[in-house]
């Protein structure tokens, strides 16, 4: 099986992605990543090269991604990009590539374990539990099934949200 690293945009932030080594990554990401102009020249070269790989997801993959989000509550969390790198992996997972993303957000790393990717963190240590949100009010404990409501519909207080459990344990990919 081949390694396929996918790259979020902490891991050109940190350097990483210039390391040299093959990486994958998506159009989401390189646009994010555009306004680092001293790497801009650094970036073409990989591009050229082929260093770095630019792919993404098919329709299904995205559905699966956006599918498994909405059940966990990390949907409203995640940006276009976030969800483009998680297609991008299960794209990459089903061409038989042993893919790891690197990303930094939390959401993206619940989601990722949630559709049994392998996710590591550049900088923070990795999470090691699989967490499914509540959304409840602080003022009379009730608690909400939507992840987007933000005001308590019966006293006015704003909500807060809290892990529903833990679900499984998983060792930590690094
Ligand atoms: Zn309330």
């Amino acid at each position: 099986m081949k390694d396929a690293v996918i790259l979020d945009s902490s891991g050109f932030y940190s350097g990483l992605a210039f390391s040299m080594k093959n990486f994958y990554t998506t159009k989401g990401v390189l646009k994010e990543i555009s306004h680092i102009k001293l790497s801009k020249l650094a970036l073409e070269s990989l591009l050229e090269q082929g260093l770095i790989k630019v792919d993404e997801g098919k329709k299904e993959h995205f559905k699966k991604v956006i599918e498994v989000a909405k059940r966990s509550g990390d949907f409203k969390r995640l940006s276009k990009t976030d969800l483009s790198l998680l297609a991008l992996a299960l794209k990459l997972k089903d061409e038989n590539f042993d893919s790891l993303i690197v990303s930094d957000d939390y959401s993206l790393c619940n989601v990722a374990k949630l559709l049994n990717l392998k996710v590591t963190t550049s900088v923070t240590r990795g999470i090691t539990k699989v967490i499914r949100w509540i959304v409840y009010c602080k003022s009379c404990k009730k608690v909400f099934g939507e992840y987007d409501v933000k005001v308590c519909d019966v006293c006015g207080s704003p909500l807060a949200r809290k892990p529903r459990g833990k679900l499984k344990k998983k060792a930590k990919v690094s």
